[in-house]
């Protein structure tokens, strides 16, 4: 039997899939993107297509599956979303030239971008109101650090940090893709998952600090970085590893980058993972955006302030010449009024120049991104001049600076672009007319073709005496003269025939050319195309202008994000009825009508009050603790994590939701809850708990700012309050920062005898007909009770469980007030459950016993309605 062979498609198929390992190849077969064998099993299943078959290879027949290039982006989004790359193949010749070559000759073919989360550029497969980061963390001599980089917009940073800090920062960032090196994949696998992002490992010569400040030096074509601040060998390292994959993917044309910026570490308020979680800054904890901080705070109106609102928020500033520069702004936008609104008119018109830029960088871009571009930067001249009379403070005044000195490159892009031009250059019609006399001559000569060809058919139907003939145009024959066939006898014999030379005969119809005819289609065609190649050579040298101008360009689109976010927190405090905060150097933690925007919000949307709160956190100079606590549903959760909220949004640049706040600079913010569940990680509850609560004990410096939300409750009483206890004497003793600390622990409240600073608040209730009212005002002082039986009748509790609970707990509370071994005697004489409500059984029953045991255990003070449940569920199978 002959060999099988391989036909020469299949060979170059099978050479570029693997000259590209690791990728989905979207091979280019005129007007579709086809993949075979597992690419095509996979794809197909993702994409839910049709997975089909195309002829044999080695005797087995070839899966296949494909998409059509129209269609292609939708589809390349949904590969990426699903974890894919995808490796794109472009036929990179005319078919035409190939066949010259031979009859077997294949169109020459290779991939000509690798498209990957972290690289994405097009509109459509961006969010255009958040950032989509690729990172690369790199460590060299025990020094680690991280780089980052948004394509679509230019932003290219990088710091210190050592693979401990390596979780928190991912988490700011949200990196949608991140690059370490093979050697260090293990060490960062988890934590990258953990953010559901990509991660990429690149071999050791991507990390290469001295390949990466070669590829630095040739990006940024200077001599050296000096330029750009001094850098660790690892932060050049992570930024070449970034550069080098940016030349891997985009095969080597570079995106614009803007020159690194060294962000310090200690200039950002931290805020590690587990507090960002918590606090639901980006996401809310069940997962979706809405009802996050960031979906309720958000005002902006362009997708640049949008993004700039997305990162104050998750890294809030430490510097106090900052904060208050933007407070500044923001009391001045305020005051403004009818001027902010129309200012906000203004800057709704401005297009996302950053994207645009980016685009016509990489040459995926259009005449519309040029157009984006024009019409930013009229716009942004014209903020520049209504801010230019109202003396704005210095961020502003500055951001108005850089929005002026373009009106060169403005008046060239008004001039010479249509007003609303096409997406793509390729097929022309975006060139203003006046701009090119050239290209006017040459339109109007294709133009004019077609009144010739219309004043031409008139006198065709003059000499032949045909009304009904025309002169047609179609893809096979070019332009042609078309008679019905009835008069096809008269066109074919003389005289007509000296002058019309027959060219096909359809069922109806006869069609001739004349020579006059095929020389003006010609001229048509040549000035046709003519005019495509002025107008393809006068874009070039547009892009080329705005890409010598690209760093102003992104400085002004950085200035209007500013003005943008500026505006849109100025709107929230008016809307919303914030206040200015007063942000010092001091320990202070002073809020007065404090509120939980996000609560507060959704309260509204129900027709519901939200009951304002004061907290204090300082006694003298010293930090001090408020120690809350009070029933289930009283609101304890939502107070603690206000002040969280209040002192993040005044470092992030923002008025604040209280009456009154006076806050010195936080450096830290944790947030801790007890007994949350990580089942997806496999960690007992209890366990996470403690990882957590060590991270704070261990870092909380003394500007730290800590709320603790039950904290212990994921253990045995005893155990809990124990660790609940010793926790809160650490962090008043050693840790010394300002804390708010949850618990159901009543015996905790003793503390605030024993160690000066400690405070005990409770969030008050009232009891009325057996039942429990929440008045959401928390107050000094202890709980006088925890109400859980309260809750858990609210909660659905059977009447009979309640009274029963009812009974058990006055017991335990009248052994508790007698002391002693009291306490014991009093649950021993306690009668049994079956009791109250039925008759007891004689004798008693072994399981019975098994019964009094459990209710021994069990302890309604500290259970929450949903342990309660579970309890009661568990003395049920003891029957
Ligand atoms: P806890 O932590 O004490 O169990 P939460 O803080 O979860 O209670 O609050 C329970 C509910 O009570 C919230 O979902 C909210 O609807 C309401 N609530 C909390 N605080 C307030 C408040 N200050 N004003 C009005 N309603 C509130």
């Amino acid at each position: 039997m002959a060999e099988p062979t391989i036909t020469p498609m299949m060979a170059q198929y099978l050479a570029i899939k693997e000259a590209n390992p690791g990728a989905l190849l979207f091979y280019r077969m005129g007007d579709f993107y086809e993949m075979f064998f597992d690419d095509a099993v996979a794809a197909a299943a993702a994409l839910d297509i049709a997975l089909t078959k195309r002829g044999l290879h080695l005797g087995e027949d070839i899966p296949m599956c494909g998409v059509p290039i129209h269609a292609a982006e939708g589809y390349l989004l949904t590969l990426i979303r699903k974890g894919f790359r995808v490796a794109i193949a472009e036929q990179l010749e005319d078919p035409a030239e190939a066949k010259k070559r031979g009859a077997k000759s294949v169109v020459k073919r290779d991939v000509v971008r690798l498209v990957t989360p972290g690289t994405l550029t097009e509109e459509s497969l961006l969010e255009a109101r958040r950032h989509n980061f690729l990172a690369a963390w790199s460590e060299m001599h025990g020094d680690g650090a991280l780089a980052w980089v948004d394509i679509s917009t230019g932003e290219f940073r990088v710091m210190p940090c050592p693979l401990t800090r390596l979780a928190p920062e991912l988490a700011r960032l949200a990196p949608r893709e991140v690059l370490v090196s093979e050697a260090r994949e293990a060490d960062c696998a988890e934590i990258v998952s953990d953010l559901k992002a990509a991660l990429t490992p690149l071999g050791r010569a991507s990390f290469d600090s001295q390949g990466a400040e070669r590829r630095l030096l040739g990006l940024f074509s200077v001599g050296s970085l000096d330029a750009f601040g001094s850098f660790s060998r690892a932060e050049i390292s992570a930024m070449g590893a970034i550069v080098d994959y940016l030349e891997l993917t985009q095969r080597g044309k570079l995106p614009l980058l803007r020159r690194p910026l060294r962000e310090e570490a200690g200039s950002l308020m931290q805020i590690d993972a587990a507090t960002r979680r918590n606090l639901e800054l980006t996401q809310a904890l069940s997962g979706g955006r809405e009802g996050s901080l960031l979906t309720t705070l958000d005002r902006t109106v362009t997708a640049a302030g949008a993004r700039l609102l997305e990162r104050r928020i998750s890294a809030p500033s430490r510097d106090l010449n900052q904060i208050h520069a933007r407070h500044d702004a923001v009391r001045f936008l305020l005051e403004q009024g009818r001027f902010s609104e129309d200012l906000r008119a203004d800057l709704r018109r401005c297009p996302d120049i950053d994207r645009a830029l980016s685009r016509l960088s990489l040459d995926r871009g259009g005449p519309r991104d040029m157009a984006a571009i024009r019409n930013g930067l009229d716009q942004a001249g014209r903020i520049a001049e209504s801010l230019a009379p109202v003396e704005p403070p210095a961020l502003l005044a500055e951001a108005a600076a850089v929005l002026v000195g373009h009106d060169a490159l403005a008046a060239l892009l008004d001039a010479a672009l249509v007003a609303e031009p096409p997406l793509l250059a390729r097929d022309g019609g975006f060139i203003a007319p006046g701009y090119d006399a050239e290209l006017d001559q040459t339109r109007q000569l294709r133009d004019e073709g077609r009144g010739v060809i219309a004043r031409m058919q008139a006198q065709y139907v003059e000499e032949s005496g045909i009304a009904s003939l025309k002169i047609k145009h179609n893809n096979v024959l070019g332009y042609f003269i078309e008679t019905t066939a009835t008069h096809a006898e008269r066109m074919l014999s003389a005289p007509l025939n000296e002058r019309f030379i027959h060219r096909q005969t359809t069922a109806n119809q006869v069609r001739f050319t004349t020579l006059e005819l095929s020389e003006l289609e010609t001229r048509i065609l040549n000035a046709g195309n003519h005019a495509l190649e002025i107008e393809k050579r006068l874009y070039d040298s547009l892009k080329q202008a705005i890409l010598a101008h690209a760093g102003p360009i992104g400085e002004a689109s950085r200035a209007l994000a500013e003005i943008d976010l500026a505006a849109a927190f100025a709107d929230l405090a008016a809307g919303e009825d914030w206040v200015e905060p007063t942000v010092d150097a001091s320990r202070a933690f002073e809020i007065e009508g404090g509120r939980h925007p996000v609560v507060e919000a959704a309260l509204k949307r129900s027709g519901e009050p939200f009951i304002a709160n004061d907290c204090a956190l300082t006694s003298g100079e010293t930090p001090a603790i408020w120690l809350l606590t009070g029933p289930n549903m009283a609101g304890k959760s939502t107070f603690l994590r206000q002040n969280a909220l209040i002192a993040l949004l005044a470092q992030a640049g923002s008025f604040v939701p209280a009456r009154r706040a006076h806050i010195g600079l936080v450096s830290q913010l944790f947030s801790r809850v007890g007994a949350a569940d990580d089942l997806a990680r496999g960690r007992s509850t209890f366990m996470v708990e403690m990882v957590e609560t060590a991270a704070i004990l261990n870092q909380a410096d003394d500007r730290a700012l800590v709320i603790l939300d039950e904290i212990g409750r994921g253990t045995a009483t005893y155990d809990g309050l124990s660790i609940a206890w010793a926790v809160l004497e650490h962090l008043h003793g050693v840790n010394r920062c300002r804390a708010l600390f949850a618990t159901h622990y009543h015996e905790m409240t003793a503390l605030s005898a024993k160690l000066d600073g400690v405070e005990n608040a409770t969030v008050s209730v009232k009891e009325w007909q057996g039942e429990v009212i929440f008045l959401h005002e928390v107050k000094k002082g202890a709980a006088d009770r925890s109400y859980g039986v309260q809750v858990a009748r609210l909660a659905g509790l059977p009447e009979s469980v309640v009274a029963r609970a009812r009974v058990v707990l006055e017991a335990l509370e009248q052994g508790d007030r007698e002391g002693g071994g009291k306490k014991q005697m009093v649950i021993d004489d306690l009668p049994l459950f079956s009791a109250a409500a039925h008759p007891a059984p004689a004798p008693a029953a072994p399981e019975s016993a098994a019964i009094e045991a459990a209710l021994r255990d069990i302890n309604p003070d500290e259970m929450t309605p949903k342990q309660a449940m579970e309890a009661l569920y568990g003395l049920r199978a003891l029957l």
